[in-house]
């Protein structure tokens, strides 16, 4: 097994192995572009670096030691010579990029004599010295970690000591001051000297990197992004470049393309006598890119013509790094450049038109979870127009958010636990500790940073809304309150707006604007549809998510619970009188009631979605979810009832469950009071004939929850036929109607033969069947799968991402067991997993006719069907 790779033996087709960041550096050197040199150290050593208990087999150490001995050779430096140092990088490179989320150190090599000897040769000792300090202050943080914190606190004094504001202002001598601090620090903190051999600093910093790859944010990010734990990280050494050697250096990143919005113009940034960090940690305000044409015309020039041969090659908006040391362009990095979902669709539709991809290839390069993001509101035009912003920061993720603000991440995280879904997250700039508190927050606003600072680069790919870099506003994360430069103070729990693609911000909260599908992104979405042969329908209970649902492209309702429809005060209180009515008779007077309602409701989403189809479900929760809880809900109730409060209240004791989710729900529902079912097929047959009166052509899906046994489904059936054709025929009306079920207990999904005789139709309802399966409650999991995915029992949530290990083994079951006995038995799934792409492309597989997922959810699951088909082909 070969487990090392220099940059000249790899290329862009290998990232499995050596990570995206080791695949295109081994691409860019092949295709003779400037890159420093170096090697990758592949994935599958990390992996084995796990399965052997966290360490470093002996026969990868020696292949790193040789292919070091082979790059001294190549680059004429030695790895710890005095005179003539090799310094190098380390840096994590995961098959999927998770920008800053796994760990980096720079200018490993240096020791006390190595930086002496490389301040003479190098006739720089200020730049000797700034190289050592920020070795020292990385390794202690990467490889020990030691808090960032305490070696920035003797940096920011000694800068104030010497009356100095940046970095750069600092002599030679200072920085000597510096590094022996920073020595000492880190003599304090671990009680042993800083490692002066170079060999033991490197094996030290690849463990860090390896390290890194199960820390907790880094497992989030995999989590939200849905990136397996097997995959592990690359770690690529590589001969240091300095931007920082003066004022011919510096260093920078770049898109090819407006990452924020797709625009086609070259976007991004750099700093003058810099490091990479300097960058992205906005410790100064970077340059806009286009002025490098007047401080470096022709490396700017030879820089465009990079871009554009980057571009062409890997025919994608790209996203580099570079660094100019002493007037020369060194290319650090390339990679498919993270956007926002608007930028994806604008980039995908353009290349196809300048005639770089093709429509199939566009899109692959758009993740279906992405376009989660444009489905989300912005403020109404209007509205803006009347008020002035408080502040304008960077325009860094767009969308828009409005929210309650809070200073931490950990803050924001416990109030959206609480309950709480406006929220902004404040912070003077955010660090890779914050992600959990980012995902949470609706909007994200900075107050230090730019476009590609962590918030921004971070925001972008979460899809929150993010305004960076806002210098205008003051923040004091201590005292928690953000003041305006022209005064006024917001405390936390006041409300802002934030506008991400204008960078603005308002006070207080704002209305916001439905999205909608149109231009480019309509343009897309057709490419998608002509591709896919899974349809989508969309689970929705009223007209208004119906409506939504068609709008984004639904081909049908999948799941109207009908319960739902029950929740509006006057219903639900027709509804209580019908669950706690003590008789037969009381019982269907109440249901009598209810009728016209549930009637009307019917006739309302037949139109909504026509000419698609509709399934209709009938009752199904526990019924605790309806009872009246408190003393004056219960008055009432025994009035209209004629009952006394006394008895109402035992009534209602006795309706009460232990375990609500395996009691007295479903078809039980049904088998216990057929004159439920009576009146919803009354109301569902009524309806139908009622809108077809009206030139519609509705043929309604019954479905029955929760059946474990084909006798169960036989009987509600037997009532809901009756019942119909009775309707029917009274109205001489020539009405279609199928009667199916929902398979959601394991029982039905085992004996889908039989059920399948009864059945028109399947549609899995894959929350219960989950829950049922893995034998946990869907109401209660939350409280303890955080901790299994801190031990790593678990890598996701199963609610969301389907268990297709045993759950989908269930849904295999059952669609092989009901296609024998009936070919063509229609097929679907409307649990929550219907939105998931990665469950999405498991009911492809299963050969499942429909996903039904929520409305927002409908672009995202139409985009993950048509990739399903094109990774088919
Ligand atoms: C399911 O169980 O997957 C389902 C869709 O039904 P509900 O969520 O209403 O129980
Ligand atoms: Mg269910």
């Amino acid at each position: 097994m070969k487990y090392v790779y220099l940059f000249n033996e790899g290329n862009k087709d290998m990232r499995n192995l050596l990570g995206g960041k080791g695949a295109n550096l081994a691409e860019m050197t092949n295709i003779g572009l400037p890159v420093p040199r170096g090697f990758t150290i592949t994935t599958e050593a990390c992996t084995k670096y796990y399965e052997d208990g966290r360490t470093v087999a002996k026969e990868i150490e020696t292949e790193i030691f040789n292919k070091l001995e082979e790059l001294e050779k190549t680059t004429g430096k030695k790895l710890g010579d005095k005179d003539n140092p090799l310094l190098v990088s380390v840096r994590s490179g995961a098959r999927a990029s998770m920008p800053g989320m796994m760990d980096t150190v720079l200018n490993l090599g240096l020791n006390d004599e190595v930086a002496a000897g490389f301040a003479k040769a190098t006739n720089n000792p200020r730049f000797a010295y700034d190289s050592y300090r920020r070795f020292i202050q990385m390794f202690s943080d990467v490889v020990k970690g030691y808090p960032k914190a305490s070696f920035e606190r003797y940096f920011d004094e000694f800068k104030e000591k010497k009356g100095v504001k940046y970095d750069t202002d600092l002599t030679a001598e200072d920085m000597i001051e510096v590094t022996k601090r920073f020595k000492e620090n880190y003599k304090e903190l671990s009680n042993e000297e800083f490692p002066q051999d170079p060999k033991v600093q490197l094996l030290e910093a690849v463990k860090a990197v390896f390290r890194s790859w199960m820390n907790e944010r880094a497992m989030i990010y995999r989590r939200l992004n849905d990136i397996p734990a097997e995959w592990g990280t690359a770690v690529n050494v590589q001969e240091m470049v300095y931007g920082n050697r003066g004022e011919t250096s510096g260093t920078g990143v770049a898109f090819t393309r407006n990452p924020s919005t797709g625009e086609k113009k070259l976007y991004g940034e750099y700093l003058i006598n810099a490091q990479g960090e300097d960058v992205v940690a906005g410790i100064r305000t970077p340059q806009d890119i286009s002025t490098l044409e007047q401080v470096m015309p022709e490396i700017y020039k030879q820089f465009t013509d990079i871009c554009n041969i980057l571009e062409k090659h890997y025919r994608d908006m790209q996203d580099m790094e570079f660094t100019i040391e002493d007037g020369k362009l060194f290319m650090l990095q390339t990679r498919n450049g993270k956007r926002t979902a608007g930028a994806a669709i604008k980039v995908a539709v353009d290349l196809v038109s300048e005639g770089m991809i093709t429509k199939e290839e566009a899109l692959m390069k758009v993740e279906p979870r992405q376009l989660d993001q444009l489905l989300h509101p912005a403020f109404d035009h209007e509205a803006l127009k009347k008020i002035a912003p408080i502040a304008k920061g960077l325009a860094a993720s767009p969308g828009a958010a409005t929210g309650k603000i809070y200073f931490s991440a950990e803050d924001i995280s416990a109030k959206k636990g609480a309950g709480e879904k406006k929220l902004i997250l404040v912070r003077l700039e955010t660090s890779p500790e914050d992600i959990e508190g980012m995902n949470d927050a609706s909007g994200i606003l900075t107050i230090r940073g730019g476009m590609t600072s962590h918030a921004a680069v971070v925001a972008r790919g979460m899809g929150r809304c993010c305004v960076c870099g806002c210098g205008e506003l003051k923040i004091d994360e201590i005292n928690k309150t953000l003041q305006t430069a022209s005064g006024d103070i917001f405390k936390e729990g006041d409300f802002i707006s934030l506008d991400g693609s204008t960078g603005n911000v308002y006070a207080g909260e704002m209305k916001t604007n439905e999205p909608e599908i149109s231009g480019d992104f309509s343009t897309f979405m057709s490419w998608a549809d002509e591709v896919r042969t899974l349809k989508i329908r969309a689970n929705a209970d009223n007209k208004r998510d119906a409506t939504q649902a068609k709008k984004f492209g639904a081909e049908g309702i999948g799941l109207c619970r009908t319960e739902h429809m029950f929740f509006e005060e006057d219903r639900i209180f027709n509804f209580r009188k019908m669950i706690t009515a003590e008789t037969e008779e009381q019982r269907e007077r109440a249901l009598e009631d209810i009728l016209p309602y549930q009637r009307s409701d019917f006739e309302e989403l037949f139109k909504a979605m026509a000419p698609y189809p509709v399934t209709i479900r009938y009752l199904d929760p526990p019924l605790h979810e309806f009872l009246p809880h408190t003393d004056e809900e219960i008055r009432p109730l025994a009035e209209a009832l004629g009952m006394t409060f006394e008895k109402l209240k035992e009534r209602v004791e006795d309706l009460k469950e232990f375990n609500p989710m395996m009691g007295h729900r479903g078809c039980r529902l049904a088998i216990t009071y057929p004159e439920i079912a009576r009146m919803q097929t009354r109301a569902v047959i009524e309806a139908a004939i009622n809108v077809n009166k009206e030139g519609l052509n509705v043929e309604p899906e019954i479905m029955i929850p929760l059946v474990g046994e084909v006798k169960e489904l036989k009987f509600v059936k037997n009532i809901v036929v009756e019942v119909a054709d009775e309707i029917i025929k009274k109205n001489n009306a020539n009405l279609k109607y199928t009667v199916g079920t929902m398979i959601e207990i394991p029982r039905a999904a085992l004996t889908a033969d039989k059920i399948a005789e009864e059945a028109d139709f399947f549609s899995f309802g894959t929350n219960d069947l989950t829950q049922m399966t893995y034998g946990f409650s869907r109401d209660d999991a939350a409280k303890f799968l955080d901790y299994y995915y801190s031990t790593q029992v678990f890598e996701s949530d199963p609610f969301t991402k389907l268990d297709q290990e045993g759950v989908g083994q269930l849904a295999k079951i059952a669609s092989e067991k009901g296609r024998n006995v009936k070919p063509n038995l229609k097929l679907g799934i409307c649990g929550e997993h219907g939105g998931d792409p990665s469950s999405i492309d498991f009911c492809y597989k299963l050969g499942l006719n429909y996903v039904s997922c929520s409305p927002f959810r409908v672009p995202v699951a139409r985009l993950a069907a048509a990739h399903s088909k094109l990774n088919d082909k």
